[in-house]
């Protein structure tokens, strides 16, 4: 019989109620109580928690950096192979590449591979794990130029369902090498370690422009004819704001320009032209600053108060957020539809308190657009923007509320906005294969038949064995 090995804990361990709490609030943490988590130190861990979990009879689910906007990284009497302390970081400055162990936390990897003049497109949410980001895609403001996270992955170390470690790449298990780029975490096996492609950085410019809620219009319209269709070097999202009266929301263009020379920065107000010309804005603050800032000023930390460094899963909130993919600019119709969707959010009980609840359209085009729809396992290389629908609340009492709402102006929007981002999971879509996957999914289904034929990685919405019937 296989022992399980690392950093055991099970509900008598001291500090289980901290393990055991993803970042999603919105879960009935009563009933959903793992047998144990191991959290594990190195790949032999992973090997023997899932020989374990396999010899035992245990449901197992892996988890990285705890996003899983489901919490599909946790399951009811189950083993968690948490691989969060595998946090090593190597890098090969000369050559361009890097190892990055399955469970860095973005801010982390934005920091460390920074203070080497160098980074990869990643995540803004400061303990987003690398294992979850990369598998479902990933993107960060700089993929525009350097690509989906996905695209910069070279390689991947993993233990697969009998618990042996494997490699996958271009040349060794190439089908496995391409399911995991952007087929979702969860499904194949649990990975240890990624092989990537690491790229140059130094300072860039950060803008944050606003809008009146008004203008919300004219400022949209020409986002959407500008974000996509901008230099690879600038990376954009927009956000919708909703406000506690419904007229008062405001409308936020978030940008980084990564430029090649230091000369291509001088040009930055002049490519921010067209969205100034929109509407007058209501405040712009254009900054140059190293890119390891900016990363934290994206991931909404305070880079003189890094007691997240202590504290990572201290983050935890109430929500609920999905997605869906634009593959044309929206017509003047929905852009109405939005801004009038918007306007019905519920009010809450402690309005004040809250993230404001928003739609935030994430451009598309650049780099990621360059890469064939099936030549990796994302799908969305043509959309002109990921929209990203999030509703927050704080008490419990309005969550079913916001969630209905919520998912109200997704449904209301899929005439102009469908599928949806693997990473963004959200059990409410009905089709969720082909909104994930799309054209994808036959050979995703192939690979789970070949490498985990009897399906024992698995949680509500992983990739099946068989296609499922046509609808
Ligand atoms: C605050 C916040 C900010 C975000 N920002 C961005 C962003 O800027 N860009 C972006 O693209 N996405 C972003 N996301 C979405 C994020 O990419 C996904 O939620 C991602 O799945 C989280 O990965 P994780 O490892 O943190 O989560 P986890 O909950 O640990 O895991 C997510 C999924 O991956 C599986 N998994 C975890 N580790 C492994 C492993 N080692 N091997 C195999 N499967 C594994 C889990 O079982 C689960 O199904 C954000 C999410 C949040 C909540």
């Amino acid at each position: 019989m296989s022992e399980l090995t690392g950093r055991i804990l099970d509900p008598t361990s001291p500090g289980w109620e901290a393990a055991r709490h993803n970042f999603k609030a919105a879960v009935d943490y009563s009933t959903l109580v793992p047998k144990k988590i191991v959290f594990c130190q190195d790949a032999q861990d992973v090997c023997n928690a899932v020989r374990w979990a396999r010899e035992n009879k245990v449901p197992l689910r892996a988890r990285s950096g705890r996003h899983s906007y489901e919490a599909y990284s946790l399951v009811a009497d189950g083993l968690i192979v948490d691989v969060s302390e595998l946090d090593m970081i190597r890098i090969d400055a000369a050559k361009g590449t890097g190892r990055i162990g399955a469970g860095v936390y973005t801010l982390d990897l934005h920091e460390q591979l920074y203070d080497v003049g160098l980074t990869i497109p990643a995540a803004s949410g400061a303990s987003v794990g690398f294992a979850g980001l990369a598998l479902g895609g990933g993107f960060g403001v700089t993929s525009r130029k350097y690509g989906l996270t996905c695209d910069n992955v070279i390689g991947v170390e993993l233990v697969n369902a009998q618990g042996e470690l494997i490699y996958a790449n271009a040349e060794q298990n190439a089908d496995l090498y391409w399911a995991h780029r952007g087929g979702g975490g969860g499904n194949f096996g649990i990975v240890t370690a990624f092989d990537v492609t690491v790229h140059p950085i130094g300072f860039v410019a950060v803008c944050i422009i606003t809008w009146r809620w008004q203008d919300f219009i004219p400022v949209v319209t020409a986002f959407q004819n500008w974000g996509p269709t901008a230099p690879d070097t600038l990376s954009t999202f927009m956000r919708l704001a909703v406000g506690d009266t419904h007229q008062d929301g405001v409308i936020t263009l978030f940008g980084q320009l990564t430029p090649n020379s230091p000369s291509e920065l001088a040009g930055f107000t002049a490519l921010l032209a067209p969205m100034l010309a929109a509407a007058a804005p209501t405040g712009v603050n254009v900054q140059l600053m190293p890119y390891s800032a900016a990363a934290a000023v994206f991931a909404g930390v305070d880079p003189t108060k890094p007691e997240w460094l202590v504290h990572p899963h201290n983050d935890t909130q109430l929500f609920k957020s999905t997605s869906a993919v634009a593959y044309k600019p929206f017509p003047p119709e929905a852009i109405a539809l939005l801004k009038a969707q918007m306007e019905t959010a519920p009010l809450q009980t402690f309005w004040d308190t809250n993230e404001p609840s928003m739609v935030q359209l994430l451009a598309g085009g650049g780099a990621p657009s360059r890469v064939p729809v099936d030549g990796t396992a994302v799908m969305h290389r043509n959309a002109v923007f990921v929209v990203q629908y999030d509703a927050y609340w704080t008490d419990p009492a309005d969550g079913d509320a916001a969630i209905a709402w919520i998912e109200g102006v997704r449904t209301s929007m899929l005439p102009y906005a469908n599928h949806a981002y693997v990473n963004y999971v959200d059990h409410y879509i009905e089709d969720y294969l082909d909104a994930y996957y799309g054209p994808n999914l036959p050979k995703l289904v192939e690979v789970k038949r070949t490498y985990d034929p009897e399906n024992f990685f698995n949680f509500p919405q992983s990739i099946p064995t068989a296609l499922p019937p046509k609808r």
